[in-house]
């Protein structure tokens, strides 16, 4: 790993206007592993300036071009795999492996829009006038920017940056100032593949709501995506009013999992475990609230605190370990006052429970409660970390609305192997992202997004592409 890197502006490798570096810090070791220019809101304008340059060049290459350069970046993420699978586990701590299946999945979304960039289909509308032809033709947005989390260093930046390309569109990208490294990893792929200057910049700093508004307030990019908190999400949608940009936000969420009797007990286990366990539990689709029919809570629990004890705890990079640290220490403590004001409100505590001492790095074991309550915070905000909080139901009409009682709707689960119940859960559950008998559904060609206060828009699938194109009306008189 490089020590020192830079930024990727206009096409060249730049330290920052403000002449200011910023530390990266590994979560397991706590040790500085690298330095980032501290990039400011000059930073951003000098991005902009050249995607404004570019815009009108790239947006008229044909689709085969684009798609030929986002295969190639596709083809040399996956050749370095090993490089860069060891940077993401570095700065963002979860496990190799799983580090290694998130830079497979953030080039499946590159791959993916490689194709959809060749489907970018207009209409030709029939007329009410004999002598006028409607026609609608798509086209780029412009200058598009994303701000992404830590969670997902890779896959929530190629989620965003996928699309665009293949749409047309110049993109500045805002990484998580916690996982900078994989991002501009990542933009030296693209330049290797071809990108001209100019149609990709990739910009961070420790300062995010200066680079957030600078992006925010010019005029001239004209959509954000952004994948991260509600509360940010919010900031955002108020600042794009202001020019009117495009947005589409991925925000939080409380996932509900839900196992009926008739489930296949032990596939139910295996997807909980699955679902909550992955990255640390500090994903926006991570289970947050285990309902277990009351038949069969008993064996549900006992399995779970069996397969979450077999977990062994500690640096991802080392081999056979499945739950690295969590990305600093706020994050910690918000685990553990989640937990603790579970305990202290009567749940029973399984296994784990608190975080590891004597030990650097920002640790918290495998965690398994039960008998939780909906007026423990658990239960209504979200947790991000590895903690199972399980609680009964007797009936489906009583989990539905339960599963519903939240302000969040991103994803939902549910185990039944009843297909009239399966089909009355998809309709009933207030859920963008559904996983019927699934822990995992999420992959490139399926939208993914939420409805309520998780967010607005989809992401991947064929509808994904749409967020980065205008629908133009064109009237033809003969
Ligand atoms: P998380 O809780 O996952 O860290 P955040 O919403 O805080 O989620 O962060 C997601 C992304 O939003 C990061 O890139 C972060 O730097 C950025 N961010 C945080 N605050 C702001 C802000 N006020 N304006 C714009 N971006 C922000």
């Amino acid at each position: 790993m490089k020590s020192t890197y830079s930024l990727f502006i206009g096409g060249e490798w730049k330290e920052s206007v403000s002449k200011r570096w910023m530390n990266v810090i590994d979560p397991a070791t706590e040790e500085v592993i690298a330095q980032v220019p501290d990039a400011v809101a000059e930073d951003i304008a000098l991005a902009v300036n050249a995607a404004e340059k570019v815009q009108p060049e790239w947006g008229n290459t044909v689709a085969s071009e684009r798609s030929k350069i986002l295969l190639e970046a596709a083809h040399l993420m996956r050749q370095r795999i090993d490089k860069l699978a060891k940077i993401l586990t570095s700065e963002e701590g979860k496990p190799l492996a799983e580090a290694r299946g998130e830079i497979a999945y953030a080039a499946s979304f590159l791959e993916w829009f490689s194709e959809e960039a060749k489907r970018i289909y207009g209409d030709l509308v029939p007329s009410s006038s004999a002598s006028k032809r409607i026609l609608v033709i798509k086209r780029p947005v412009g200058i598009s920017a994303a701000i992404t989390p830590w969670n997902f260093p890779a896959a929530m930046i190629t989620r965003k940056l996928g699309p665009a390309l293949a749409a047309g569109c110049t993109m500045i990208v805002k990484p998580s100032e916690l996982t900078p490294l994989t991002a501009l990893e990542m933009a030296s792929i693209f330049e290797e593949a071809g990108l001209p200057k100019g149609v990709l910049s990739v910009v961070v700093g420790s300062d995010a709501s200066q680079l957030g508004e600078a992006i925010m307030s010019d005029f001239r990019v004209r959509k954000i995506s952004f994948t991260g908190s509600t509360e940010v999400g919010k900031i955002l949608m108020r600042q794009a009013a202001d020019t009117m940009k495009r947005i589409s936000l991925e925000l939080g969420g409380h996932a509900p999992f839900i196992v009926f009797p008739d489930a296949d007990l032990d596939a139910a286990v295996e997807n909980a475990v699955l679902c909550k366990m992955r990255g640390m539990g500090e994903t926006c689709v991570s289970a947050n609230r285990f309902y277990v029919h009351q038949d069969i809570l008993e064996q549900f629990v006992k399995k779970m605190v069996e397969k979450m004890s077999q977990m062994k705890v500690g640096n991802g990079l080392q081999e056979g370990i499945s739950v690295g640290p969590l990305i600093e220490p706020a994050a910690v403590e918000k685990v553990e006052r989640h937990v603790q004001n579970a305990v202290q409100k009567g749940a029973r505590l399984w296994l784990g429970g608190k975080p590891l001492e004597n030990t650097t790095g920002y640790f918290y074991p495998p965690t398994v409660l039960s008998e939780v309550k909906e007026d423990m915070l658990i239960m209504q905000e979200e947790t991000f970390g590895p903690v199972a909080a399980i609680t009964s139901f007797a009936t489906e009409e009583e989990v539905i609305a339960r599963a519903n009682d939240s302000r969040y709707g991103l994803a939902a689960y549910f185990f039944t192997r009843d297909v009239g119940r399966l089909f009355r859960m998809a309709e009933q559950l207030e859920y963008g992202i559904m996983g019927a008998n699934d822990g995992m559904p999420s992959t490139a060609q399926a939208p993914f997004g939420g409805v309520k206060e998780s967010g607005l828009g989809r992401e991947g699938s064929k509808y994904g592409i749409e967020e980065y194109l205008d629908i133009k009306y064109l009237s033809v008189g003969l």
